[in-house]
């Protein structure tokens, strides 16, 4: 038996892309002849790696916003997937399925208590779909620093996986698992991608002929132990065309052919446990080398004036702590605790139970209906103020494209069901703090953003109760 293993783990994510206030996703332009590009990334990407039993040999984690979309439209693809788990933990007794945090929220840039609610939200969802426990999760962006390390291991979770640039202490060329320590004497594995050849495959696989060419290439010599090669999910048939034929031969016929024996990353810690340490550097990410300022500032990862990006930050940063401030006082005020009941909240929105049955699940039976329907409100407009974090609404160039757009959307919807729940109107404060974040290719404003949904909502009938601008 070979002693050299290789791992392909996929990252399955999309934007997400359903108003809040319809559930509905629009038509997108550059999605023809599908009508968005959930329905396109799923025929050129998700069905095909499905229907090849690819899901069957690599490691992967499906995004919980994007697993709950294929459940509810592409039904035998998603089938497929969550089976592909059950046929590894039947092979093996290891799935090769891992978690995401809830909305692909860059959790350095989070508050601790909104760490544990992406992490357990990310576990329910995955016990949701999986039947299981997860062992390991996916970071979005591999976004991290210790305190996201701490919130993982306090949930239960075994490892994660990060970038080979991102840790001090790495001596080249091995995934580990590694061993990061954390306080009280206590640590959690890492596994290490091989940067140089994942984003080979991600950036310049049609550069090569076949999969032999580049497996010749690429993993020839690669002595014991394991290599990562870890990429979005669909860099295989979407970013490029065929690549889930080029991933097939891959994992069943070149590498093995080098002598290179397919394995999952929660298969390979169970045999391999790290033996060596390595220190994490904070603040980083495998997409941007500027201490997360993609997400946070602006940087050169991404052309032209970024400064909407720190604007826009702030300001849902502002309406995130009064939206808070709002829910923790109604939650105290009839004897809950907000922040594990907030975590709890997962379960209705993953369709386990409906608001009354969670309230008296939570001890909560007692309330007048008038207060539990104030403090369910409020729990959903927790929900809508987690979805504003979406990363991707910082990640582009531009403050107008759509997943800005449904960052602010969301947090519109938030402060309706604030106003529909207590009558308080939080809309001035976040739209003179939009009026900061410029779009200077169009000299659109982030509030400019925000009106248009606010308009496009009141003359669908969404908006109950009004809001300003009235
Ligand atoms: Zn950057």
């Amino acid at each position: 038996m070979t002693d050299s293993f290789l791992c392909f783990h996929g990252h399955f994510y999309q934007p997400p892309r359903e108003d809040p206030f319809s559930g509905q996703i629009a038509r997108e332009a550059g999605a023809e002849p599908y009508h968005d590009y959930n329905e396109k990334i799923t025929a050129e990407c998700y069905r095909p790696n499905a229907m090849l039993g690819n899901f069957d040999h690599i490691s992967f984690n499906l995004g919980p916003t994007l697993a709950a979309w294929l459940a509810a439209h592409q039904r035998e693809t998603y089938e497929r997937i969550v089976q592909a788990d059950r046929n590894n933990v039947a092979r093996v007794g290891v799935g090769n399925a891992i978690a995401q945090s809830a909305h692909h929220t860059i959790l350095p840039l989070a508050r601790r208590r909104d760490k544990i609610t992406q992490v357990a939200w990310g576990i329910a969802s995955f016990e949701h779909r999986f039947g299981r426990k997860p062992a390991g999760i996916w970071l979005p962006e591999m976004a991290v620093d210790y305190e996201t390390l701490e919130t993982l291991l306090a949930a239960g979770l075994a490892f994660t996986v990060l970038s080979d640039e991102q840790v001090r202490g790495y001596t080249g060329g091995r995934a580990g698992p590694y061993r990061v320590r954390l306080s009280a004497g206590r640590s959690i594995a890492v596994f290490l991608r091989d940067r140089y050849i994942s984003n080979q495959l991600s950036f310049d696989m049609l550069r090569f002929p076949d999969s032999k060419t580049w497996a010749a290439q690429a993993l020839v010599s690669r002595g014991p132990g394991l290599s990562l090669v870890a990429t979005d999910g669909e860099t295989f048939g979407h970013h490029n065309p065929g690549g889930e034929h080029f991933l097939h031969n891959l994992l069943l016929r070149d590498a093995p052919s080098l002598d290179l024996q397919i394995v999952s990353l929660a298969q390979y810690l169970a045999d391999h446990p790290p033996q060596v340490e390595v220190e994490i550097w904070e603040m980083s990410a495998w997409s941007c080398g500027h201490r997360l300022a993609r997400w946070a500032t602006g940087c050169e990862c991404t052309p032209g004036d970024g400064r909407w990006k720190g604007a826009l930050r702030r300001a849902l940063d502002n309406l995130a702590s009064e939206i808070d401030l709002v829910y923790v006082t109604e939650a105290q005020a009839v004897g809950a605790d907000p922040w594990p009941l907030r975590d709890a909240y997962i379960a209705v929105v993953l369709g386990q139970m409906d608001g009354p049955a969670f309230m008296s699940a939570q001890g909560l039976g007692g309330l007048s209906t008038a207060a539990a329907d104030r403090l369910l409100k409020l729990l959903q407009a927790e929900l809508y103020r987690q979805r504003m974090y979406a990363s991707c609404a910082f990640f582009f160039e531009e403050l107008t494209r759509v997943e800005p757009r449904y960052s602010i959307a969301n947090a519109a919807r938030a402060l309706m069901l604030v106003r529909e729940a207590t009558g308080e109107d939080l809309s001035h404060g976040f739209r003179r703090d939009l009026a900061v974040a410029v779009s200077s290719r169009v000299g659109m404003t982030g509030m400019d953003v925000y009106d248009t949904i606010i308009a496009s909502a009141q003359a669908d009938g969404y908006v109950q109760v009004p809001l300003y601008p009235r």
